[in-house]
């Protein structure tokens, strides 16, 4: 079993966190840590920790992921001019909370992808 984070009670609403969404599948909320204008954090309610750890049983929720980061990048304001879905994997990916997350990131020109 895997051992909870600190999002799985930001899922149940046992601590502060600016949710913009929710529903049966999947929350967003937004990061404490804004690297951009809009940066919003979209888990899966189900705990996974990593990509790694996915199966088909998540296919459901982890596309909600995807259309509810549509739905929140138009509330935003930030669909035309575009954004950015982000998801790390592990320590070489920058994966600090293991929970499973899509950063939708936006706001401003984000500039290259990776440092080059
Ligand atoms: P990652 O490096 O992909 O694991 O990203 C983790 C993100 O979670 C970081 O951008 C943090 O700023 C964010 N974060 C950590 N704790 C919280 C929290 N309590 N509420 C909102 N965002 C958080």
């Amino acid at each position: 079993m895997a051992e909870e984070t600190i999002f799985s009670k930001i899922i149940r609403r046992e601590i502060p966190a600016d949710v913009v969404y929710q529903d049966e599948l999947v929350t967003a909320f937004r990061d404490i840590s804004p690297q951009a204008p809009t940066h919003v954090l979209i888990v899966p309610n189900v705990l996974i920790p990593t990509v790694n750890d996915v199966t088909s049983a998540h296919e459901a929720a982890l596309g909600r992921m995807i259309t509810v980061a549509a739905k929140i990048a138009e509330q935003e304001g930030i669909a035309e001019d575009g954004y950015r879905l982000i998801v790390n994997c592990n320590r070489h990916g920058g994966q600090e909370v293991y929970h499973i997350h899509m950063h939708l990131v936006g706001g401003r020109v984000l500039g290259p992808l990776l440092p080059r």
